[in-house]
């Protein structure tokens, strides 16, 4: 057990500001408080705290955080209230006390919701103060250094379990890998002695089968090489435990006897130019193994870890794990957030990149809808939805996961999208829709005459890329459009003997076709959506005969013709694939002169819809079935299309027979009618009206709306 002047001490060779008589009072009192309690081993209960408050002196924490250590049970287990706590030790301490109980008293439960739910908890507790948790992670570590006391092996494995589940995964997150691998190893003791003891048992024959001497060998080799280099290392020998090594037997499915990396080293160097050069100086010297350098300097971790890792054949022909790092990054891979702590400051606030997880826990614990999917989120690597990948240059490109080589090209730089004809990752050529990896090194080859193939809009996963594609697949058909409209009109003009010039079209006659200028208007011609004849009509009245409907547009007609082969009525909708059915949406009736779009169902053809309509939300995430589609102009069809009504009217004679005459009046033709809701005073009725157009439909209701006994109109838009 530390002495209470150990403990002072030890605080103050770190914090020599620290609150002596703050630390001595909460040693007193809570020895006091807990008196003759003892623990599972024998030991006086209040050498628990103490050890507790001993583990938060490795993590050098501030002086509010130990007393804390020291007070964390007196609350839960003793005649302790919080109020003493606060009169005693202030309002820091009471705070932190207080926040450290409520984690304690915290069941997690077998039924994932109820866990998910006091996770939540547990998360909101420690945002609140990181010192929170740091107390509570050193208050699991030592119940778990002495969990072997406990009697019960079901309450030891239950222990143990929250441990791997809860806490182990919360240290890794704020860093404190020292922590997690202690809490990890601890627990595989506890779930998994048999396997434990048998990596322990081969570890130790290594050990004993000159393991050590070859482990001081390689440093020593490895020292020198460094030192040559002029590079002045530090080298340990770093043992993996004897979890991790089962974690990487299971995972990687293979036995011990194939664990070649056993060995792992550290190099320390200080500073991050000469933790690059020490790599190249390993890399140099000896074959490296394949895959299994990473750069977390550049690329931290996301709980802000940093280092190299890499292995190679090393000295004597052993495959060896090597990390280098400088002891800053050495000190925050092992205490993490801890390592960060300022004892001089007092808020608890924490801040910086390394917290960036912290902020996006907190949003997942916001916005989770249920509490099962809080799990699954917060027990799943963050960033684990992207993909971080370079270009020649070395810059870093975030997509998102299963981004493909086109989306890399197109997040470097729109026209680099444009252009691109090949890829190659990692300096090999692969096809254009190639899945990138994290670490890629992605090289975009292109070309001049190279446009976007609507091909690659099958594959690409960011908008930006989607985006582009399509814009220039509708660019290219204006374009289409554009050429065919020129010629059409062209033809026209030539049959009238006149030559189409540049300024053939005045802005008058753009206006009277209500389009911007001469480019819309002679797409709007090859689109179908202006008749040629009509424009040479709008530039030489004296050619327009008297009879318009005997001359139609010659080659709208043809058009028609191709595109509605043994078709009796024609197609009121332009834009449509030949031969595929059509619909007209209950939901929203449309009728000539609304803006309609067309949903491609497979099986079923076509159905229109109001542009408006609340139906098409279910099809935003389907854009490729949505189809381009326009009212016939100058279909003057008889009243053949269905609009639909809500009308209110009042409860009195008469009333539905002036309904029915203001609509015949207008020209509209009641097909279907229908009472909804019957009060004393007023009906509401659906009708349905077969008219021309939306205008046609539109006049109808002005004229419901101009008569007294109807109280309201309004037109269905949907269900
Ligand atoms: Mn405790």
């Amino acid at each position: 057990m530390i002495r209470q002047y150990e403990l002072v001490e030890k605080i103050k060779s770190y914090d020599p500001a620290m609150n002596e008589d703050l630390v001595n009072r909460a040693y007193v009192y809570a020895m006091k408080m807990h008196g003759a309690q003892t623990r599972a081993s024998g030991d006086p209960y209040f050498s628990h705290p103490l050890e507790v408050a001993g583990i938060l002196t490795e993590m050098k924490m501030d002086t509010a955080s130990i007393c804390t250590a020291l007070l964390h049970d007196t609350v839960e287990d003793t005649d302790a209230t919080l109020d003493d706590i606060q009169r005693l030790f202030g309002e820091e301490v009471c705070r932190l006390v207080d926040g450290v109980t409520k984690l304690s008293k915290i069941e997690f439960q077998s039924a994932q919701e109820k866990q998910a739910e006091n996770f939540r908890k547990l998360v909101l507790a420690m945002s609140e103060d990181i010192r929170v948790l740091l107390v509570k992670l050193s208050d699991r570590l030592h119940n778990m250094r002495t969990l072997h006391h406990i009697p019960k092996i079901e309450k030891r494995k239950r222990i143990a379990l929250e441990t791997l589940e809860i806490y182990a995964p919360l240290a890794e997150r704020i860093g404190i890998h020292k922590v997690k691998e202690e809490l990890e190893d601890l627990t595989f003791e506890t779930l998994n002695p048999e396997a434990r003891e048998s990596i322990r048992a081969r570890l130790n024959y290594l050990r004993a089968e000159g393991g050590e001497a070859v482990v001081a060998r390689i440093i020593e080799e490895l020292k020198k090489k460094l030192k040559e280099a002029t590079l002045n290392a530090e080298i340990y020998g770093r043992e993996k435990t004897p979890y991790s090594i089962w974690k990487k037997m299971q995972r990687k499915n293979i036995s011990f006897e194939q664990l070649s990396d056993i060995m792992a080293f550290r190099v320390l160097v200080p500073t991050v130019a000469d933790c690059y050069h020490a790599l190249g100086v390993i890399h140099g010297l000896y074959p490296t193994v394949p895959g299994r350098f990473k750069d977390y300097i550049s690329l931290p971790k996301p709980n802000g870890y940093r280092s190299l890792h890499t292995a190679v054949i090393g000295p004597e022909n052993h495959r060896i794990e090597v990390q280098i790092r400088t002891p800053e990054m050495h000190e925050e891979a092992e205490l993490g957030v801890a390592a960060h702590w300022s004892y001089k400051q007092s808020d608890g606030k924490v801040d910086g990149r390394q917290y960036r997880w912290l902020r996006e826990l907190m949003d997942i614990v916001e916005h989770a809808q249920k509490p099962e999917e809080f799990l699954e989120n917060t027990k799943l690597e963050l960033y684990q939805d992207q993909v971080f990948c370079f270009t020649p240059n070395g810059d870093l490109i975030a997509l998102p996961r299963g981004a493909t080589t086109v989306d890399f090209a197109y997040a470097v730089h729109s026209e680099l999208g444009d252009k691109t004809v090949g890829a190659k990752v990692n300096g090999r050529i692969v096809p254009l829709n190639t899945a990138l990896v994290n670490g890629d090194q992605v090289e975009i080859t292109t070309s001049k005459s190279q446009t976007p193939s609507p091909n690659w809009e099958r594959f690409v996963v960011t908008g930006k890329a989607k985006a582009r594609i399509r814009r220039f697949v509708r660019m290219q058909q204006r374009e289409q459009y554009m050429d065919l409209g020129k010629k059409m009109l062209e033809k026209v003009l030539k049959q009238k003997g006149y030559d189409y010039t540049e300024r053939t079209v005045s802005r008058d006659v753009c206006t009277h076709f209500r389009v911007d200028n001469v480019e819309d208007l002679l797409t709007g011609i090859g689109s179908g959506h202006i008749a040629s004849t009509e424009v040479l009509y709008a530039l030489h009245p004296e050619h327009k005969p008297v009879q318009p409907s005997q001359t139609p547009a010659s080659f709208i007609v043809q058009e028609k013709k191709t595109h509605q082969k043994g078709k009796s009525a024609p197609m009121p909708i332009k834009g449509l694939i030949p031969g595929m059915a059509l619909h007209f949406a209950r939901c929203c009736h449309p009728l000539p002169g609304d803006r309609i779009v067309g949903i491609v169902t497979t099986g079923k053809g076509v159905t229109i819809h109001t542009i408006d309509c609340d139906t098409l939300e279910s099809f935003a995430d389907t854009p490729e079935r949505w189809l381009d589609v326009s009212w016939e102009e100058g279909e003057d069809s008889p009243e053949s299309h269905v609009g639909r009504l809500l009308v209110t009217i009042a409860n009195e004679p008469g009333a539905l027979g002036t309904l029915s005459t203001v609509i015949g009046k207008n020209g509209g033709n009641i097909t279907n009618l229908k009472i909804m809701n019957r009060s004393l005073d007023f009906w509401d009725m659906m009708i349905d009206v077969y008219v021309r157009d939306s205008r046609h439909l539109s006049d109808i209701i002005a004229a419901l709306r101009a008569t007294p006994e109807i109280t309201a109109v309004n037109r269905a838009r949907s269900r």
